[in-house]
Formats: C-alpha cells, sequence, structure tokens
C-alpha cells in the first residue's frame, strides 16, 4: 500500500496549564483526574469500528499533549497499534517546554514518541511574556537539548513572527538561536488577532508591529531559515531535507486522517467532519459525536486551496477544465511576482504566501 492510501490519526488533548492570551484553540484546565476520564474515552473511540485503516502517523495535538502523564500516552498508543494496522508511523506529540523534565522526555522516547513539537514561539524573553507564555527561552532551549539527549532526532520547534515588541533584529536573533540547536523542522506563524481571545483589544492591536514590518519580518525568516538549510515546504512550514511533517502533509494534500477527541477533525471515507467542542459530552458517550462538515469533499476548489499553501503548488494537469481559467487569472498576479507559473504548475512566491489568502481566492473562485 503506498502512503498516499495510509490515513493520519489525531488525537486532541484538549488541557493547558494556562491560557495563552492570544489561543482559540478549545482546550480547559489540566487535572490528572479529569484527563484519566479523557484517557478513558479516547481509548474507547479507538476501539469503536473504523474499518480496517492502516496507520503511518499519529499526531497528538492541542492544548498541551504533554500535560499528560507518560502512561496515559503509552495506554493510548498500546491502543491504536492493537487496533489499526500501524507501520512505521511517525509519532508526533506537542510539547509546551514548562511541562517536561528530562526523565520524561525520555520516558515518551521509550514508549515510541518519534517526533516533537515544542512550542519554543520566540528566544526573547520579553517577547515570551508579551506573549503570557509559561516558559522563558532558557526553558525551551533545555528542552530541546535534553529531548536530543534522550535521543530524538526529528525535533520542530515553533515561532512567532508579528509578537508585540518584536523587530527585525530580535526576530534575527530567535532564528539564530533556534537554528543552532539540533532540530530539523520549524513551524512559523504570523500572530493573528482571534475574536473570542483575550489580546482582541484595542491596545494590544495597537501595540503590534504594523502590516509593512510584519511583512519585512516574514520575508527575512523565509530569506535566514533556507540559508540555514530549512527548505520552505509550506506558507507556515520550513524543513531540513527529509523532515516534513508527514502527518501535517496529509492535511495539505487532501489525504485521509481520523480525529479523536474535542474539536478534532476528520477527513476519512470522503466525509470531513468535527467533533464538537465540549470534554464533558467526549467523556460522557461512548462514541463520540461526529458532525458531518462536507458530505463529499473532493471539490477541485477545496483541493487548490490546500495545494496552494505548499511550495510544491497547484499542478492543473490533475484538473483540466480548470486550467485555461486559472492561467489566465495567474499571468497578472505572475506579472506582480505574486505567483510563478511554470508549464502547468502554479506556485505561490514568498509575497504571495504573505497575501495568500487573496490570492488563492482571485485564482479559484
Ligand atoms: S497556545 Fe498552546 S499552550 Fe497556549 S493556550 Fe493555546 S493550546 Fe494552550
Amino acid at each position: 500500500m503506498s502512503t498516499e492510501n495510509k490515513v493520519g490519526l489525531y488525537i486532541h488533548v484538549p488541557f493547558c496549564a494556562k491560557k495563552c492570551p492570544y489561543c482559540d484553540f478549545y482546550s480547559v484546565s489540566f487535572g490528572k483526574k479529569i484527563a484519566r476520564l479523557y484517557t478513558d474515552a479516547v481509548i474507547r473511540n479507538i476501539k469503536s469500528d473504523r474499518g480496517s485503516a492502516e496507520i503511518d502517523t499519529i499526531y497528538f495535538g492541542g492544548g498541551t499533549p504533554s500535560l499528560l502523564p507518560v502512561e496515559y500516552i503509552s495506554d493510548i498508543l498500546k491502543t491504536i497499534t492493537e487496533n489499526f494496522t500501524v507501520h512505521d508511523a511517525e509519532i508526533t506529540i506537542e510539547i509546551n517546554p514548562k511541562t517536561v523534565s528530562p526523565e520524561k522526555l525520555l520516558q515518551l522516547y521509550n514508549i515510541g514518541v518519534n517526533r516533537l513539537s515544542i512550542g519554543v514561539q520566540s528566544c526573547v524573553d520579553n517577547e515570551l511574556k508579551a506573549l503570557g507564555r509559561i516558559h522563558s527561552f532558557n526553558d525551551a532551549k533545555n528542552t530541546v537539548l535534553s529531548a536530543y539527549k534522550a535521543g530524538f532526532r526529528n525535533i520542530s520547534c515553533d515561532l512567532m513572527v508579528g509578537i508585540i515588541g518584536q523587530t527585525m533584529d530580535s526576530l534575527s536573533y530567535s532564528i539564530n538561536q533556534l537554528c543552532e540547536m539540533p532540530i530539523n523542522h520549524v513551524s512559523a506563524y504570523i500572530l493573528k488577532i482571534e475574536d473570542n481571545t483575550d489580546f482582541n483589544k484595542q491596545e494590544i492591536i495597537n501595540s503590534l508591529p504594523d502590516e509593512d514590518l510584519v511583512s519585512d519580518m516574514y520575508l527575512l525568516m523565509i530569506e535566514m531559515l533556507e540559508k540555514k538549510g530549512f527548505a520552505q515546504y509550506e506558507i507556515s512550514n520550513f524543513s531540513k531535507k527529509g523532515f516534513e511533517s508527514k502527518h501535517n502533509l496529509k492535511y495539505w494534500k487532501c489525504l485521509e486522517y481520523i480525529g479523536i477527541g474535542p474539536s478534532a477533525h476528520s477527513y476519512f471515507n470522503g466525509k470531513r467532519t468535527a467533533v464538537p467542542d465540549s470534554l464533558e459530552d467526549f467523556i460522557k458517550y461512548d462514541r463520540q459525536i461526529e458532525i458531518v462538515t462536507e458530505e463529499n469533499s473532493t471539490s477541485f476548489e477545496e483541493m487548490a486551496m490546500l495545494r496552494l499553501r505548499l511550495k510544491e503548488g497547484l499542478c492543473l494537469s490533475d484538473f483540466k477544465e480548470h486550467s485555461e481559467r486559472v492561467i489566465s487569472k495567474a499571468t497578472p498576479l505572475e506579472k506582480a511576482g505574486l505567483v510563478k507559473i511554470n508549464n502547468d504548475t502554479i506556485v505561490l512566491t514568498p509575497k504571495g504566501f504573505l497575501i495568500s489568502n487573496a490570492i488563492i481566492a482571485e485564482l479559484i473562485l
């Protein structure tokens, strides 16, 4: 069976030690008792029949999955291998630096986790404070070094662009510090103010770096990371050769994945579904509620939207009936330096990535 036919498994772990004021992901306060009830519900859901899917990526996201005791994670992994065919899987867990000790990292490695995604965000303590993060840069650095010492050789770090007080110099400093660590992947996001968050206040919005500065920072980041050997393969993702996130590529390539946990999404058997944001319901019911968000999710628009996020771009030979229309729309955008047309493939340039939503809408709607 090719990788294209294998399925990803996403487990949403809805606990955080403290809510970050910019974050709108679903999470609640952590407690060991509620976390056990949640783990039992995950296990029930893994056991409920989903055919004989073959799994090649497992991703614990959140929330803060690293708050879960290792034995709970181990119980979940054991149930996965007992209920699915799992071959040589990429097994990722998101880590908040303040929530793991070197011993816990070693235990995670020993139970089979083989990829870490560490929420560093910035290497400048004042910026971490401005983000309301619970860790310092030193905490993050020690986490990366301890992870490497424990045996992890596939480590990703998150980096944030557009933080209050961030400058071109402080971003360069963060990138240089990150690249000196033994990591092979960077996920870099531009800070966006989401509606239902504490950051959605005029005084915060007024103190953010302005749009031009954020654009310059994003372009500088691409240039610096590329020079250091981290090739951009998606709008927000950079990796050393061979270290692209196999799991996240499934989302952008419209491959199948099953999501378990409150607020998790799935794309399985052609249907897109979402689990409601309720830990209470997730624990209460034998099988999670799954609301169908799309019955037949293979439209050109949807595929094109996801493909254009990738550096490899949208290959129109797969969509011949749309080719002429899209190429004619792409031609002026190419003159403006926002896309490149290589035969029948359209790729966004770094400047195009900065306004990707507008460009993608222009090309395909
Ligand atoms: S950013 Fe991460 S740690 Fe902070 S509240 Fe959101 S999920 Fe939790």
